[in-house]
């Protein structure tokens, strides 16, 4: 339902936080998110924003992360089946808004591979494709396992190897990129991100982006670049 994601200078736990709850106007069931610092470390509740919030760790370090409310559509309103969804080793997280159409058949194939599926959700198997991939950057491998769904997603990935970025895709569900001062500001809606900045990208359909503190690169799914740029976007006060 709503994505928020962070990367920058300053801890990204209560931003992420704070996004979320520019979000709850949308409606959800469920909502978590994941810190990258010196580990990768997922906080995730069924119920409200504030139920999260409550539930994090003191100290949860961490300048890069993303986070979700979830509207199931995939598996019940669980603390398992909220985002962010990882693999078997906690490697890759991944928030998704969309839906799999091809989830049971992807679900079937990775547990015939020997993969625990930890959720009831369609959203995992993107976390566990993107852990499996052989590509050597992330965005290879992002871009290997979108080739194998089918369906609709805004989505957002970090991993623990690349520690330094965010890389998000479209495809039939809202994302833009806030630009602010060495830092950027990833929602799927621009409620969450105007309280830092109106300088904002929206992507196409079909697009990624890879996301650092510095910048971000837009690209398709064959790995070439794209011309999206940020612009100033005019918010009634
Ligand atoms: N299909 C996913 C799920 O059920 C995402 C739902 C959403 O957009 O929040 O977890």
């Amino acid at each position: 339902c709503g994505i928020v994601g962070y990367v920058g200078a300053q801890q990204a736990a209560p931003l992420l936080v704070e996004g979320l709850t520019r979000l709850e106007h949308r409606g959800y069931d469920s909502a978590g998110v994941a810190v990258l610092g010196s580990r990768l470390q997922v906080t995730k509740k069924a119920g409200r924003v504030r139920d999260l919030s409550e539930a994090l760790p003191k100290r949860l370090a961490g300048k890069v992360g993303i986070g979700h409310t979830r509207w199931a559509t995939h598996g019940p309103a669980t603390d398992t089946n909220a985002h962010p969804h990882t693999d078997t080793s906690g490697t890759v997280a991944v928030v998704h808004n969309g839906i799999v159409d091809n989830a049971a058949a992807l679900r079937a194939r990775l547990v015939a591979d020997g993969v625990e599926l930890a959720s009831d959700t369609d959203t995992e198997v993107f976390a566990h494709l993107v852990a499996r991939s052989g590509a050597d950057t992330l965005e290879g491998k992002v871009v290997e396992a979108l080739g194998q769904v089918e369906g609709t997603y805004g989505l957002a990935v970090v991993h623990a190897d690349f520690p330094d970025r965010v890389v998000v895709a479209r495809h039939g569900s809202p994302l833009l990129i806030g630009v602010g001062e060495k830092e950027m500001f990833i929602a799927s809606d621009l409620a969450a991100v105007v309280r830092h900045t109106t300088t904002v990208a929206h992507l196409d359909d079909g697009e990624l982006a890879t996301v650092t503190a510095g910048g971000f690169t837009t690209f398709r799914h064959d790995l070439t670049r794209t011309t999206t740029q940020a612009s100033a976007v005019d918010i009634d006060p």
